[in-house]
């Protein structure tokens, strides 16, 4: 249910949240060792079974000293804007090796991958364009078609008939589908064959988020195309962040020369904000280059992910159909996730619960994600752990 738009006060507002189990909590994370999952959580010890680092890249020796080296080299602060003197050799050589990686003719980078997608929807699709979308798209796809003012469809998860139903009855004029690769509170797939081939069908331009696809899935980590066999033609326009399996910060979209060059020119969220920390570049262009030369990274993180799969489903632990790192616990309710969540926090586990408008009300869930940082001894644990606290002897 929607938080009241109107509080009598933001008092009463937070309480309300409180009331329904909704209220959200900050924690302040220490890191002892960085290259373990391992952190103290307000003070307390745990494993993090939260966070994106996949790879394991956040903390890696080489990224870090490319992040170092570069602030050394170039200062911290990017200074200006990219249209203005913020774009520096780094990023440049960033884009590059972006569009050599995705097979494309160019990227481009932005500060986040939250600000990639408004920009994308709204330098892509005006006013009168029809904007569609997987309704469990992540909210910055969500909130890109709100501030476009196209005229926005939200289609059913994975639903690729609906979908067809939808454009087949839509008025000429621009249209853009929109879907995560990887479903980011889910970890299933978006059937890419299938939705390329009703935006051919139909006229429409395909923009897959790959956010937790990209360096983890597909035969050498190209993500969720690569997994899928798709050619860039069939989705002209490609997401990715560097904050999750690359462990840094920010965000790019590939595609052809004249799409990039449109974003240059339209996406405001790229045109009216500082440059990407030139450091923050250059540690990204290494963390690219280390998942490509130490591809055990990604097979280790996906042979941990199979054997948490295998260890609970064994003890009948309710997990979703999801082959990617990503591993919803689905629990129903707020309460029955946030009294799990907690209960692993007091054996040293932080399993977030997701809870709504994150996910929809009735489908609160733990959710796991692992990382290549895990040791093998944590999974067992953690699974231990949940057999313990959900699966009634
Ligand atoms: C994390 C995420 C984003 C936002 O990326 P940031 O760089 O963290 O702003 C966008 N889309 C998806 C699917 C994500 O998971």
């Amino acid at each position: 249910m929607p938080v009241p738009a109107v509080p009598n006060s933001f008092a009463l507002a937070l309480a309300e949240l409180e009331a329904r189990g909704l209220r959200r909590q900050r924690r302040t994370v220490r890191r002892g060792e960085p290259q373990t999952a391992d952190i103290q959580l307000d003070g307390r010890r745990c494993v993090d079974f939260c966070s994106n680092d996949y790879l394991g890249l956040a903390a890696h020796p080489r990224v870090v000293e490319a992040f170092i080296g570069a602030a050394r080299m170039h200062g911290v602060g990017a200074r200006a804007s990219h249209l203005i003197t913020g774009h520096q050799a780094e990023h440049e050589a960033l884009e590059r090796e972006l569009a050599a990686y995705t097979g494309r003719e160019r990227a481009i980078v932005f500060s986040t991958g939250y600000m990639a997608n408004l920009g994308l929807v709204a330098a892509l699709a005006g006013r009168d364009a029809d904007v569609f979308g997987d309704c469990l798209n992540h909210a910055s796809l969500i909130d890109g078609g709100r501030l476009s003012g196209a005229r926005l469809h939200r289609y059913p998860h994975i639903d690729v008939a609906a979908l067809a139903g939808q454009l087949a009855v839509r008025e000429s004029g621009t249209a853009l589908v929109l879907t995560d690769g990887v479903f980011s509170m889910d970890g299933d797939f978006a059937p890419l064959p299938a939705l390329a081939a009703a935006c051919a069908k139909h006229g429409a331009l395909l923009a897959v988020d790959d956010a937790h696809g990209l360096g983890v899935v597909g035969a050498s980590g190209r993500g969720s195309l690569e997994h899928f066999g798709l050619a860039p033609a069939q989705v002209p326009a490609l997401v990715g962040t560097f904050g999750k399996a690359f462990g840094t910060f920010g965000a790019f979209i590939a595609g052809s020369e004249d799409l990039i060059e449109m974003l240059v020119q339209r996406a405001r969220t790229y045109i009216y904000t500082t440059a990407l920390p030139p450091a923050v570049a250059a540690a990204t262009r290494t963390a690219l280059a280390v998942s490509i030369d130490e591809p055990w990274r990604r097979e280790r993180v996906l042979a941990l992910t199979r054997r948490f799969r295998e260890l609970a489903l064994a003890v009948g632990i309710p997990l979703a159909a999801s082959a990617t790192p990503i591993q919803p616990i689905l629990l129903g309710g707020v309460d029955a996730a946030m009294q799990a969540s907690h209960a692993l926090l007091e054996r040293g586990f932080f399993v977030a619960a997701i809870r709504p408008p994150t996910v929809p009300a009735g489908s609160s869930r733990l959710r796991v994600t692992l990382s290549t940082a895990h040791r093998d001894g944590d999974v067992e644990a953690l699974v231990a752990a949940l057999a313990d606290l959900l699966v009634s002897a």
